[in-house]
């Protein structure tokens, strides 16, 4: 099963995408995570990402897609994957299409977990997640027991750098921007799911499995929603059919039963200029031997008037 996991900071991506890759046995694979693992190790990588992180910036499409390509090459990764945090924009999900279409192993769904704002901000502030097992608590919804110390192995919780109200800000507003549109794209794609991510994290975790259960067992078809197409204005439609526009406008009136007819060519004006005169049409042939006898009758006649005139004369 190959997903990925839609939604603001702070709507729970990374909470249910531990869950569930634990469930279906698929790897989380998390581009925030990644670059925060560049970044404690010190890498190049890491540090070419830390300002843009700091500022609740994207980090570069080049940087992000570098360490996707890196890690859908594990093994892990063959039997399918959850992506959470990426993609972020439109290029990385298009980045995305074309690497799975290249290994013929297309997307199955895009689950969009939605949440209202003011719970957004509420978990990201309060947000605080254990250094050595990665469990996730917060102050305000889920405390752990005793201040800045994991419930489950005693471990310091860590508050992460960007979670202060000022990043959390920008990071709110990028998504707006530019996150929110993938929404749009996957709906094109027949592929969006979408989940209400508010309440229990063990209640939101039975509404993904709902969803994710189909998926994984190949039950859900993927059926590319077919865009109503606009109906052309008359004058468009005529031109598109090189009709007489009064003709279109007639026939695009609802019950109207002819359509309209085409309008003959002009010939264009070039043509037109240089067109030989037309022949003329020949005779009917019945016309042409009337005109001889009537000849060959004046002929006669013209012999007879000479003859007599002759004979005239000489009884003179
Ligand atoms: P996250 O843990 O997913 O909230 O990511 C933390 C920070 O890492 C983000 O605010 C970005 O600066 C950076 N980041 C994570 N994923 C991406 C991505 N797909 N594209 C660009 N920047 C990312």
């Amino acid at each position: 099963m190959r997903i990925v996991l839609l939604g603001a900071p702070g709507s729970g991506k990374g909470t249910q995408a531990k869950l569930l890759s634990e469930k279906y046995r698929i790897p989380h694979v998390s581009t925030g995570d990644l670059l925060r693992a560049n970044l404690a190790a010190g890498t190049p990588l890491g540090l070419q990402a830390k300002a843009a992180m700091d500022a609740g910036q994207l980090v570069s499409d080049d940087l992000v897609l570098a360490i996707i390509r890196e890690r859908l090459k594990n093994p892990d990764a063959k039997k399918g994957f959850i992506l959470d945090g990426f993609p972020r924009n439109i290029p990385q999900a298009n980045a995305l299409d074309a690497m799975l279409r290249n290994i013929a192993q297309p997307l199955d769904a895009a689950i969009l977990m939605e949440v209202d704002f003011d719970i957004l901000m509420q978990r990201l502030t309060g947000r605080r997640t254990c250094e050595n097992c990665g469990a996730a608590y917060n102050v305000y919804t889920n405390p752990p027991r005793l201040e800045d110390q994991c419930d489950r192995c005693g471990g310091p919780l860590h508050h992460r750098a960007d979670d202060n109200e000022e990043t959390i800000g920008n990071r709110l507003r990028v998504y707006e921007g530019q996150t929110k549109p993938l929404i749009g794209y996957y709906r094109d794609q027949g592929r969006i799911e979408t989940v209400d991510a508010v309440g229990d994290v063990k209640d939101i975790l039975k509404r993904m499995i709902a969803v994710l259960d189909p998926i994984a067992k190949g039950q859900r078809k993927v059926i590319v929603p077919v865009k109503p197409v606009p109906v052309p204005k008359a004058s468009k439609a005529a031109a598109m059919l090189k009709v007489d526009p009064k003709a279109a406008k007639a026939a695009l009136k609802p019950g109207a039963k002819a359509a309209a007819k085409p309008v003959a060519k002009a010939a264009p004006a070039k043509v037109q200029a240089k067109a030989k005169p037309k022949a003329k049409k020949p005779e009917p042939k019945k016309a042409k031997k009337k005109e001889v006898k009537k000849k060959d009758k004046h002929k006669k006649k013209d012999k007879k008037h000479k003859k007599d005139k002759k004979k005239k004369h000489k009884k003179k």
